[in-house]
């Protein structure tokens, strides 16, 4: 990611960089199929001056209904593991890489994943967090391509400047009770983590 040092922006700048982004993918009708069967688009939510930007898969249904990210059962789950460490999601950013729920909860293709890279990429750009933390092996794949989740989760990586830390998805997670540990027990270093980035 091209990381533009030294340029502070002020929010309401900020915000209308991110509006003039979202207006962008509507404009220039990107998935069309994806934009016909979606109810909205779901661009992101949150602190638009976060250090940390969380980045899940696409939307699924309450996410198409209510137009944010992660407002269902893995959003709940996401939410609670905020909680254990003191944030809450007005503190952070979070967004998906794809914008439109996918028919039926299918995987995104990896032609529409190419589709909303440079919008997502933006979009960080804008925002420019400390950390940025993905979620699941979709949104790990097209930030930090060649890696393996089961191999490399919980482990910051710093690529073309930008610290990551890639997590297990929390809704692959929400039933299964090792992975559901390993996510807890991944996600409760994120302040150590934040903490070495600023010094
Ligand atoms: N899963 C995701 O990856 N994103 C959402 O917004 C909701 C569930």
């Amino acid at each position: 990611m091209k990381r533009s040092k030294g340029v502070v922006l002020l929010s309401k700048d900020k915000q209308a960089l991110l509006d003039q982004i979202k207006a962008d993918i509507i404009k220039q009708n990107i998935c069309p199929d994806l934009a016909k069967t979606a109810k909205q688009l779901v661009f992101g939510d949150g602190n638009i001056n976060a250090d940390i930007v969380f980045i899940g898969e696409a939307p699924g249904k309450n996410e198409d209904e209510q137009g944010i990210p992660f407002v269902g059962a893995a959003g709940k789950f996401l939410n609670e593991m905020l909680g254990l460490i003191d944030l809450k999601r007005e503190d952070i950013y979070i967004t998906n890489i794809v914008k439109y729920r996918p028919p039926n909860n299918r995987d995104p293709e990896p032609s529409e994943k190419e589709a909303f890279l440079p919008f997502l990429m933006q979009q960080l750009e804008v925002i420019k967090p400390k950390l940025i933390v993905t979620l699941g092996r979709h949104s790990m794949d097209v930030l930090l391509p060649g890696l393996k989740i089961s191999q490399v989760h919980g482990q910051p990586k710093r690529f073309k400047g930008q610290v990551y830390l890639p997590l297990f998805h929390p809704a692959a997670a929400l039933y299964n009770g090792g992975m559901r540990q390993t996510l807890i027990d991944d996600f409760v270093a994120i302040p150590a983590i934040l903490e070495k980035i600023q010094n």
